[in-house]
């Protein structure tokens, strides 16, 4: 993988470009899809946002979801799509297995992969150019870096702006990890002086819940949550039954797994949410514990130090108990947290 700024004395000859992310886009995911999509379209660029799946009902007040092709909707036109590309960008994510069904096309694609994300351990050999960056706290960080970079500061629209903030927002669970460093900040001091109108983000993406949303959180927290005290561990199991119950759409389980890190003493969350197709889980942790090492060694996942996830293809109950089995095999580090 050569270094992306080799690609800024590139940027003005127009070219066919993909831009593509994760499956299930989460806001980093498709902010970082659109602010770059928003840029390089004031090239003159031809250039479309791939999505390998749906995404949440609440990321489609942003500017240019409406054009997003959905690759499980619009296989046919999708595949096309990566074929004639000249560049296909992959954002928030760095194993092309993370794109699920597109994987294949993705692959055989003849066109230049280009990389920019934040996740540990990426497939460099996949991408020609590209930038890895486990300490940014986004993509959307990194591709504002880009765009500043490449000297096209000026070239940032309302639309581009809103679409970056909402990744590197999302991601920072609003300037609270502790990857929100001081660049972070000037970033957003930067938007702010462009115009950015950062409370309409807010109130799009959170204060945006449908009322099952809500009710659905509160049966959660009441009912399928366990604690852990002497593992300092809490785990939440979601069968898919209460999915339907609840009329739960993908997205809607976001930022459930997080809850759980709020009570006293707890430095490992985990959520198990039954999908019907698989079981996706989600890890988060406080204090140090690597749950990007913990997700690849047990459930073929990975991400970050403190964020991460993995699926399985074994019954909830199951996967559960592989959890309490993996928990246990750590307690001497999960244990050792003093408060
Ligand atoms: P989330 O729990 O929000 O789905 O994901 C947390 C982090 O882990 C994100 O950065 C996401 O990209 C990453 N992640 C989630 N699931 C997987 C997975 O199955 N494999 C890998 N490699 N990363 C994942
Ligand atoms: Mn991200």
């Amino acid at each position: 993988m050569r270094p992306l700024e080799d690609i800024y004395s590139l940027l003005d000859t127009p070219r066919k470009i993909v831009i593509t992310m994760h499956q299930k886009p989460d806001g980093d995911a498709m902010g970082s899809a659109l602010g770059l999509y928003h840029y390089l379209k004031t090239f003159g660029h031809d250039v479309v946002v791939i999505s390998p799946t749906n995404w949440a009902d609440f990321l489609h007040w942003m500017p240019g979801t409406n054009l997003v092709v959905d690759y499980e909707r619009e296989k046919g036109r999708a595949d096309l799509l990566l074929q004639h590309a000249d560049w296909i960008f992959c954002l928030d994510f760095n194993v092309l297995s993370r794109t699920k069904r597109m994987e294949e096309s993705l692959a055989a694609a003849p066109g230049n992969r280009i990389l920019i994300d934040h996740h540990q351990q990426p497939e460099t050999a996949r991408f020609t150019w590209g930038k890895s960056d486990v300490n940014k706290s986004s993509t959307a960080e990194m591709v504002y870096d880009f765009i500043k970079e490449s000297g096209g500061a000026n070239r940032m629209s309302l639309d581009c702006i809103q679409c970056i903030y909402t990744g590197v927002m999302t991601d920072t669970g609003s300037f609270r990890f502790p990857a929100t460093s001081a660049s972070v900040h000037r970033l957003i001091a930067d938007l702010k002086d462009r115009g950015l109108q950062h409370s309409v983000v807010h109130e799009n993406i959170y204060d945006n819940f449908t009322e099952n949303r809500f009710r659905f959180i509160g049966h959660v927290l009441s009912h399928l949550l366990d604690v852990y005290y002497e593992y300092n561990t809490a785990i939440i199991t979601v069968p898919q039954q209460i999915l339907q119950k609840f009329d739960i759409k993908t997205g809607d389980t976001e930022g459930l797994v997080n809850y759980p890190l709020g009570i006293q003493g707890i430095r490992l969350a985990v959520i198990i949410v039954d999908r019907g197709e698989e079981r996706k889980l989600s890890f988060r942790s406080k204090g140090g514990f690597d749950v990007n090492v913990f997700a690849r060694k047990y459930f073929n996942g990975g991400g970050h130090a403190s964020a991460s996830g993995g699926s399985s293809y074994e019954p909830l109950e199951k996967v559960k108990q592989q959890f309490l089995v993996a928990m246990k095999e750590n307690a001497a580090e999960l244990s050792s947290y003093s408060f």
